[in-house]
């Protein structure tokens, strides 16, 4: 396998209590990976270890065979990690359009003519069609529906121009009609280049989706397999699927 991700033996606590024990994880370039588990598991723990919301207690976080383990986050992005917020976390001031001004002019600087508002509009819009958002792109987040939101979130997260995107729970909540709305742009997106980590709890989404499914329960990888594998899995199943 492609050294792409490497999250190597990491622990994170706390206050004494063990959210991430040991964990081990490898993800190769164009992959996608589903991370599934029971609330409170450690999926959204993990994310933040990567992306640098947190900082490792041991182990090491290694992005193409460098390690990013001490990193701020706006750091890992530019090395091409981006995450979207189980919560959408969009500037409610902002219009749709403009959310994606902030990534644009400080992560991708450089790229474009982040000095040229012009270039930049061109990238907004040319990023807003790829999640199928561009005919909203002059509303405010507060007049967007539930969807529209989750597009706007990963609008924002691809606008860095991530090579590695980690998506939690983008689906939440959503009708199935919706949730194959945003599987249709992972697909998409992945199709690209872009290897992308998918923690999902629908099922039918997970499957559709994932090429391999790596499994947590209370903090340890229980399952890392092929997904009708992890599926046939009774420990597993015992933990996740509740039978
Ligand atoms: P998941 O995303 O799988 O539902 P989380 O990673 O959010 O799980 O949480 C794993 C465990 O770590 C939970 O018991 C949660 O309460 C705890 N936890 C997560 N973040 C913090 C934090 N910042 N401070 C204290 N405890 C936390
Ligand atoms: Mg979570």
């Amino acid at each position: 396998m492609t050294a792409f991700l490497n999250v190597q033996d990491v622990t994170k606590t706390f206050f004494g209590f063990t959210a991430l024990s040991n964990v081990n994880l490898n993800v190769a370039s164009g992959e996608r990976l589903g991370l599934i588990g029971p609330n409170g598991s450690g999926k959204t723990t993990l994310i933040n270890c990567i992306s640098g919301a947190l900082e490792v207690d041991t182990g090491q976080i290694v992005f193409e065979g460098s390690s990013i383990s001490k990193l701020a986050p706006h750091q890992r992005a530019k090395t091409g990690v981006a995450r979207t917020f189980q919560i959408p976390q969009p500037f409610h001031s902002m219009s749709v359009v403009e959310n994606l001004m902030v990534p644009l002019e400080y992560i991708v600087h450089g790229l474009i003519d982040a000095s040229n508002e012009e270039s930049v509009y061109c990238e907004a819009s040319e990023i807003l069609s790829r999640v199928r958002l561009d005919d909203r792109r002059h509303a405010h987040p507060g007049d967007l529906s539930q969807v529209e939101l989750r597009k706007l979130e990963l609008a924002r997260a691809i606008a860095a121009r991530p090579k590695l995107l980690i998506c939690d729970e983008a689906m939440a909540g959503l009708a199935m009609k919706e949730v194959n709305e945003i599987l249709d742009i992972l697909l998409e997106l992945n199709s690209a280049g872009i290897t992308i980590v998918m923690i999902e709890h629908i099922m039918q989404a997970v499957m559709r989706f994932s090429q391999r499914i790596v499994c947590l329960t209370a903090g340890r990888i229980i399952c890392d397999d092929l997904p009708e594998n992890v599926m046939a899995n009774p420990e597993v199943r015992r933990a996740y699927l509740g039978s």
